[in-house]
């Protein structure tokens, strides 16, 4: 039997009206959200993300503006465009699209965001603080994982979840999310052995590799719920995910398409921590 689909689209389009209903409820105390996104370069990937966020604000009531800097951009004017931002009342989320430029160290522009307006929960303070088991702001694209398993009430106390992948942005914080909820974790990467072996015994299967239609049914157990955060552009254009979803799609119980899965929950997921932050300012 073909899995059943977790439609991220429609999820997310919850949300976001959600998110609306917070902005409005904000305007009657005077204050509306401001996203600030910083895009350094002419990477067409990013362009596009952050097209895609700055539409989804619009379309929220979120107030966003965009900074661009040219690719040859020096660490000092990032930096500088960092802290006017810290700075602004106006702004209560401050986004800086990655990859940054090779001369640009992206860990420490991360650093310079105050923790208070880092929506993207990739500081150092808020990584901590998941860690820590006490999570502030959470890094959008696990939150959006965590909101989808828990919407389709996808059993996860007790339960294997695999991770593959340990990114800071995606794999290590889907890890700490999926163990605060008492799923026994593993996390796989590029020089773990046996990854079919390991992979097979997930109830929930993670795919946050980066490398097109990798997993495939070998390392699906029937009935898993696989969830495919990869994002991958094929060489005629289309956009596959980690997870080779025709062949996994008969053997797992649950599966997130490429698009319309994960990547619209993590725009979501970003709307609520501007709001968030915002309403906390
Ligand atoms: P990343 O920083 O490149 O990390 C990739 C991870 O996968 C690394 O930990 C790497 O291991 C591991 N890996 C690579 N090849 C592997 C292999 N053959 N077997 C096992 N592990 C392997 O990528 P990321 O930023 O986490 O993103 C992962 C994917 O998610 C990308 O496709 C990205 O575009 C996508 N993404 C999507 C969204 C969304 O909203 N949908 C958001 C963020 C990212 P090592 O650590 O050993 O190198």
């Amino acid at each position: 039997m073909a899995a059943q689909l977790l439609d991220g689209k429609s999820l997310a389009a919850q949300v976001r009206a959600d998110v609306r209903r917070k902005v409005e409820a904000l305007a009657q105390r005077g204050i509306r959200p401001g996203l600030a996104v910083i895009l350094a370069g002419e990477n067409p990937a990013s362009r596009v993300y952050v097209r895609n966020k700055v539409r989804a604000c619009e379309e929220t009531g979120v107030r966003s503006s965009l900074f661009e800097l040219p690719a040859s951009a020096t660490e000092a004017q990032v930096l500088d465009r960092v802290q006017a931002l810290n700075a602004d009342p106006l702004v209560h989320g401050i986004l800086v699209q990655l990859p940054l430029p090779r001369q640009l160290d992206a860990g420490k522009v991360l650093q310079a965001v105050s923790p208070a307006k880092d929506v993207d929960g990739f500081h150092e303070a808020n990584l901590g603080a998941l860690l820590a088991g006490q999570p502030r702001v959470v890094p959008c694209t696990p939150a959006g994982v965590m909101r989808l398993l828990e919407h389709a009430k996808i059993a996860l106390a007790g339960r294997r979840a695999v991770v593959i992948g340990r990114s800071n942005i995606v794999g290590k914080p889907l890890s700490l999310l999926l163990l605060q909820k008492d799923a026994t974790v593993t996390i796989c990467h590029s020089k773990s052995e046996d990854i079919e072996q390991v992979a097979r015994q997930a109830d929930v299967l993670v795919a946050a590799l980066g490398r097109a239609k990798l997993v495939g049914p070998a390392l699906v157990k029937p009935g898993a719920c696989v969830i495919d955060v990869g994002v991958n552009r094929l060489a005629d254009g289309s956009l596959a995910g980690d997870v080779d979803f025709d062949a996994v799609r008969n053997i797992a119980g649950w599966i997130t398409p490429v698009p319309g899965g994960v990547g619209p929950m993590t725009i979501a997921m970003l709307l609520e921590n501007c709001v968030r932050a915002a309403s906390q300012s």
